[in-house]
Parts: structure tokens; sequence; C-alpha cells
């Protein structure tokens, strides 16, 4: 991977400089002064939105709807991450592929990894859950959806902050106001969920999907259970984690059983049909459709739209 990463960065850099382009391809500054700041995933990419304000065009790698575990970098990819003042990647699982782009790098570029800003878990086998294929591999493999933890994003965003105003020190006291304020409606949010699940005598979520919500799980004390783990690429569960799946919505008397965006829901309506409950959708924020992205969607409104469902599905 390193090896076809430096070629196609060679090629990708030769044919640019052959184009005529070459004169501004290693400036960091971009044509109207703005910071340029490139995620690999939506989180991210939207507390970097909050902070950095009009003072950045922040982008995303992923295009909207796609599925950021089957992400790959594109040769254009290559050249936005080359080019930016700060550039923001989770640190796992999903973005593999980071560490051996950095390295290829003519220059190295300021990053922010998401799972440096917090306390990581390793990624979980469930009772019940369907065992991953295996790979050959033991290596221990630490959960990337740090994100899901609104506490974990307030220590991403300050992360975020505090490497804006090393590379832009003027404006400074801007990023910091931001920051201050997004850090308030984040903690706001998280008081919201605590008030939630303080009134839930049963604090149990069903997930007839994959499990990215570790540290939303650890955070408010829920018991999951779940038919894959976050990053599985598995699609098809046995017949035995169906069944543990069904037993344990009958016999808790669960009401909804949960999928994540951008999943066909299968397995959900499956588990929901037998067992009698309902499905809903429990939002990762991975990444957003295009319809989120139309109606503006950020990591706050998913979140709240996330207690919302909850509000509905426990009691
Ligand atoms: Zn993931």
């Amino acid at each position: 991977m390193k090896k076809l990463i430096q070629i196609l960065l060679c090629a990708v850099m030769a044919a640019f400089l052959l184009a005529g382009c070459g004169s501004n391809v290693s400036s960091s500054a971009p044509a109207d002064g703005r910071l340029r700041i490139v995620s690999t995933v939506f989180p991210s990419y939207d507390f970097a939105r909050a902070i950095a304000g009009e003072y950045a065009d922040v982008t995303i790698l992923l295009s909207p709807g796609m599925e950021s575990h089957s992400y790959e970098p594109t040769p254009q990819d290559m050249i936005r991450i080359q080019n930016c003042d700060l550039f923001l990647y989770t640190g796992g699982e999903s973005d593999a592929w980071v560490d051996d782009l950095l390295s290829s790098l003519d220059k190295p570029v300021n990053t922010v990894k998401m799972m440096d800003c917090v306390n990581v878990y390793e990624e979980e086998m469930l009772e019940g859950m369907q065992e991953e294929e295996p790979s050959g591999e033991h290596e221990t493999e630490y959960d990337e959806h740090v994100w899901t933890s609104p506490k974990n994003a307030v220590r991403i965003s300050r992360a975020i902050e505090k490497a804006l105003c090393g590379i832009d020190p003027d404006n400074a006291a801007f990023y910091q106001k931001n920051a201050d304020s997004y850090a308030a409606e984040l903690e706001s949010m998280d008081q919201r969920f605590r008030d939630f699940f303080a009134g839930v005598s049963k604090k149990i979520m069903v997930f007839g999907d994959r499990f990215p919500f570790r540290y939303f799980a650890e955070e408010y004390g829920l018991e999951c259970f779940a038919a894959f783990p976050g990053c599985s690429s598995e699609t098809e569960p046995s017949a035995a984690t169906i069944a543990f799946l069904t037993d344990k919505v009958k016999s808790e008397n669960i009401s909804t059983v949960f999928y994540i965006e951008f999943s066909n829901h299968q397995v959900a309506d499956s588990i929901a049909e037998a067992a009698g409950a309902k499905t809903a959708l429990f939002h990762s924020c991975h990444n957003v459709s295009a319809q989120d992205q139309k109606d503006g969607a950020t990591y706050l409104s998913l979140m709240e739209q996330n207690l919302n469902t909850l509000k509905e599905a426990l009691r």
C-alpha cells in the first residue's frame, strides 16, 4: 500500500506540474487567504466548520452518502491533503491508508488525529455478535468511533482549536471564541442525553446492524447488543446471532431494533418482525447523505435526532 501511494503521489504531482499549474503547487496559502482544512469523515469536518467559520475552506473527502469503510483516496484527494493547512482523520480502521500517505508526502502536513484526543477503547465483541472472518492477523484493534460520545466531541474540538491557533495565531481569539461556544453546545447536548437516560429504567439498545457506538454506550452506561462489530464488512449474520438478538428483544420486552445510516436494515427488519418490535435509525455520523447535506445536517442536529429517537424507543 505504501509503495502504491508513493507511486501515485509522484505521478499526480508530475502531471500537475506538467499541466502548467506548477507555480502554486507547494504554496499553502489559498488564493482568498482562507485556511484549507481537509477531513476524512463527517464529525471532524463539522467540528472544524464550527470553529474555523469563514476563516477556512473546510472540505470532506467522502462524497455525500459514501460509506466511509469502503473509501479509498483518489489522486486528487492526495493533492488536496498535500496542499492543505490542516488534515483531520480518525486514525482507525476506516482510514488505515492515512499513515502511509502522510509518511510519503514531500513536506509534513499539520494533522489532528481524533483517536489521539481521547481515551480509546478496544473494539468490543458483544455477546451474541457475529464473529469476523478470521484474518490470520491478531492485532489489538482500537475502536475508531470516538466521536459518538459528545464529551469526546468536545475534546476533539479543543484539539482542532489548538491546532488552528498554532497555524494562524493572528486569529487565535476568533477560533477560541467559536470553540468556547461550540463546546458549550456539545456539553448541553451531553447533559440532555444524561438527563434522558437518568429517567430510563432499562438502558438497553439492540442493533440489528454494525455497532459503532461503544463510546456512546460507555458514556451513558448502556447495555448494547448488535449483529456485527463497528467496522465489520459482514452483512450476513449467522442464525445463532439472529436468534440471540431476537430472544433478547423478546425477553427484555424491547420496543425498537436499531439500524445505522446507509444500511439496508434487512437484519434489523427480520429481528423486529420475528420479535414483534419496530425499527429505527440511530445515526453514527460517519458521513451524511445528500439529503442530510441539503437539510444542513450537523453533528449536533444528528445527535438531536438520535435523542428524539431514543425518547420514542426507550421509556
Ligand atoms: Zn467506522
